[in-house]
């Protein structure tokens, strides 16, 4: 498997190495350290954040974030069916019930106009997901939260340097939070952060990440926490890797731009929007969208890239069509046409940092011939 494509394959050719040998040389390997606050800081500052709460995954800063909202059961938090198990999963273990709105078949992220009709009187919670590289429209967000007095979760873990209207996504949600698997424009392996302007809701997260240890009386406990902290060494890695988000968001850029050039008028493939009124795509992963007229399935398209040395991903699999809370009386019989049809006819070819403009130039050939049934 020599020339295979990974669909992803990080970069860490800044100072990483330098951070996490200093990590080794000084002896800061836990979660106590210099590293952890610098990246705290230093991310919170790039979001336009005062809090930055770096944790173990993108995954747990979810969990903390829902646990930090303090939800009743019955308590109610809107959400896109098309998105990582991660959101729903928070809510769920929150105690409280994830309700689901259809995506918008030219961004992929949460169609806004339908959000409203969701309202109930036992909403608290607007969770905004920016999908693959576009964010979601967030004034009417913004608009209904406020006319609603309701919280805004952002999951911007896969928008680290992308902005809606210019200004930093990760700046909106009352708690917003970030991912830094590999895969993201920032990685520290596993890691995650939340950002908040809220003094109190940042206590509280930065509470729940260490078990809810108190200052005075370590060891006695008022409230059930979660040991997910994250480590000197993997915040040595995002501070190295946030000192080139620039650079990473205009290289995923031109990414985006050859692969469209070079799939942007293939028959019968739709791709996502390049840029909407408020943003320009900054393509966290190149997804592509199979139309009806290609009679091939996503598996059979796959796995012929597959066997021609090229990886790929599906698309997100819906929240409403996930065995998981159908058993646990979680979803209804409605209907999410649009994310029902990414999920059965999308998904995404390699985009890592790695990736070369040769690769890329595979990567659409051998897809083009694929199509076309060679
Ligand atoms: C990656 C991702 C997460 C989860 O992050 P992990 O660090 O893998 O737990 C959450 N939400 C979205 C939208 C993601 O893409």
């Amino acid at each position: 498997m020599n020339n295979f494509i990974p669909v992803n394959e990080p970069l860490l050719n800044g100072n990483e190495k330098k951070y996490v040998m200093e990590c080794i040389d000084t002896g800061w390997i836990s979660s106590e350290g210099p590293f952890i606050s610098r990246f705290e800081s230093e991310m919170a500052a790039a979001v336009q954040r005062e809090h930055g709460i770096a944790v173990a995954n993108g995954t747990a800063a979810l969990e903390i974030a829902m646990e930090a909202l303090q939800l009743q059961p019955g308590d109610e938090v809107i959400l896109p069916t098309f998105t990582i198990i991660s959101c729903a999963a928070a809510i769920v273990k929150a105690g409280a019930v994830p309700v689901f709105v259809d995506s918008d078949p030219l961004t992929w992220n949460m169609d806004v106009e339908q959000i409203e009709a969701k309202i109930t009187s036992r909403t608290k919670a607007i969770m905004v997901v920016h999908i693959y590289g576009l964010p979601t429209d967030m004034d009417p967000v913004l608009a209904l939260a406020k006319q609603h007095q309701l919280y805004v979760i952002e999951d911007a873990a896969e928008a680290h340097g992308q902005t809606y209207k210019g200004k930093p996504c990760g700046s909106f949600g009352d708690l917003s939070i970030f991912s830094f698997y590999p895969n993201k424009h920032i990685t520290t392996g596993e890691g995650g952060m939340i950002v908040t302007n809220d003094p109190v809701l940042a206590d509280r997260c930065s509470s729940l990440r260490n078990l809810c240890f108190q200052p005075t009386r370590r060891f006695v406990h008022e409230q059930l926490g979660f040991n997910y902290r994250m480590t000197n060494m993997q915040a040595a890695l995002g501070v190295a890797q946030l000192e080139r988000l620039s650079e990473t968001v205009a290289r995923k850029r031109e990414m985006g731009r050859l692969y469209r050039e070079l799939l942007g008028d293939v028959e019968g493939i739709r791709l996502q929007s390049t840029h909407t009124d408020y943003a320009e795509n900054i393509y966290w992963v190149f997804g592509i969208v199979l139309e009806d007229q290609i009679v091939q399935s996503v598996e059979r398209v796959t796995d012929a890239l597959k066997a021609r040395q090229i990886g790929t991903r599906p698309f997100f699999w819906p929240m409403h069509e996930q065995p998981v809370f159908q058993k646990m009386g979680l979803v209804s019989n409605e209907r999410f046409p649009h994310a029902e049809q990414l999920a059965r006819r999308g998904f995404y070819v390699p985009s890592g940092l790695a990736l070369t403009d040769q690769q890329i130039h595979i990567v659409a050939d051998e897809l083009k011939a694929i199509l076309k049934g060679e």
